[in-house]
């Protein structure tokens, strides 16, 4: 059997398992950099930004975002406490989708079970007329702030796009998808905008699935509980807790989330909130596990300690090269597959690598090329190089050695620096010394 369960080992064979890769990683981080500018609103005018009064009193744009910001509040409160009247008060009666769609993220966000809740009008983006609402009704983009409670440490934002009009003197939100095209808003969703949900939990685990599915999401609460110490152990770092999204819905995962050509199976996909009260900057403070919805039922503990790595590294930064980022994961992995019973099948594939990946190796694999058709192989040989690492200088060095390379920047130089400071070896010798490994002792 296969040491590594989770792949798509049944359909493209043992080469072309697929893993979540820094490449996907870095894409996020890209993706989240550009948030608050993306889009086509015009950026935020001054009579937005910095309101004035003029003789025709407040403007709409002014008076909407107070209409909006009090409906908000209402709504979060709403949530908290478990009251869906006060939830739907505002939102207009004859959109009778939209409330439906409003009492199912209800109950969805009530099973998750938060201990803060908050919503901002994101005041980088200027509202954006929408006429079919009515000449008052406008778009604009809010921040959702949300914390599972003993999941999150802190908030973690997430973007929606609501439409706001005034109808008789009081304002209402009359629609939730007016802004769906923005590049930032199609491509993911969140679970509890995808229908029913249930919720299966254990301690420091929380997993969300389709209604109907609750056997496996109480498999996967198993999975991941099977999968944390060893992530605690060789990283020596603990998120409070870690949330997993296995959905069957493909919108539960963003088609950019790719490794060498096709879709991850699974990707921890960092967690932002923002950085200033303005929220034009994002910083990150964790990741969740998003299964890809066709590995949902297959994806056992390793997929889940490998993505738990990913996880648990995260935070120190993403300037590490990819071979140390995901040879790491899959060093984690594969401790816990020899800790599963599969030391045989384990000792088979270093001895293939040892045999005929590491001798032909010139320099340690470079990020540019990590993933590709092959990218297989960078995995193998990434893994076989952090064993090297930890068998030779032991896991606290590989750590630091991590943190270190993890704070960037990502220059040749300063990596070749870095690798001296800590292993008192250039990468040149660190290669030559790799080629004479023949397996831990
Ligand atoms: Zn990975």
């Amino acid at each position: 059997m296969d040491v590594t369960t989770d792949g798509e080992r049944a359909t493209r064979g043992r080469r072309m398992r697929l893993w979540i890769a820094g490449a996907v990683v870095l894409a996020i981080a890209a993706a989240a950099a550009t948030w608050a500018v993306a889009g086509r609103g015009d950026p935020p005018s001054p009579s937005v930004a910095t309101p004035t009064q003029t003789s025709a009193g407040p403007s709409v744009e002014e008076r909407i975002l107070a209409g909006a910001g009090a409906i908000l509040k209402t709504r979060a409160s709403a949530v908290l406490s478990g009251h869906l009247a006060q939830y739907l008060q505002y939102v207009d009666p004859a959109n009778r989708k939209l409330r439906q769609r409003d009492q199912q993220v209800f109950a969805n966000l009530r099973k998750l079970g938060l201990s803060r809740l908050s919503y901002q009008v994101d005041a980088n983006w200027a509202p954006e007329v929408q006429a079919q609402h009515g000449p008052s009704a406008r778009a604009v983009r809010v921040l959702m702030l949300v914390q599972i409670a003993g999941i999150d440490s802190t908030p973690r934002a997430t973007a929606l796009g609501y439409t706001f009009a005034e109808r008789d003197g009081h304002w209402l939100l009359v629609d939730d998808d007016d802004l769906a095209a923005e590049t930032d808003l199609k491509a993911y969703r969140e679970p509890w905008d995808l229908g029913a949900i249930e919720v299966a939990r254990r301690p420091g685990v929380l997993v969300i699935v389709p209604a109907g599915e609750r056997r496996n999401g109480e498999r996967l609460a198993r999975e991941s509980q099977s999968a944390i110490p060893m992530v605690r152990s060789v990283t020596r770092r603990a998120q409070a807790g870690i949330a997993v999204i296995a959905m069957a819905d493909s919108r539960s995962m963003d088609p950019e989330w790719r490794t060498g050509g096709h879709p991850a199976a699974a990707v921890a996909a960092q967690n932002y909130a923002p950085a200033n009260p303005e929220a034009s900057e994002f910083k990150v403070t964790g990741s969740r596990v998003v299964i890809n919805p066709d590995q949902r039922t297959q994806a056992g503990r390793l997929l889940l300690a490998h993505e738990f790595t990913h996880a648990a590294m995260g935070p120190l930064g993403g300037r590490a090269p990819i071979w140390l980022v995901e040879g790491f994961a899959r060093y984690v992995e594969y401790r816990l597959a020899a800790q599963s019973g599969y030391q045989r099948e384990l000792a088979d594939e270093r001895r293939e690598l040892l045999r005929e990946k590491i001798p032909a190796l010139v320099v340690l694999p470079i990020d540019g090329v990590f993933h590709g058709d092959y990218d297989e192989d960078s995995y193998g040989v990434s893994w076989i190089i952090v064993e090297y690492l930890v068998t030779t200088y032991g896991q606290a060095a590989v750590n630091s050695l991590y943190a270190d390379l993890a704070r960037g920047p990502d220059a040749p130089a300063v990596r070749e620096q870095v690798l001296r400071k800590h292993l008192k070896v250039s990468e040149t010798a660190l290669v030559a010394a790799l080629k004479k490994y023949d397996g831990p002792a």
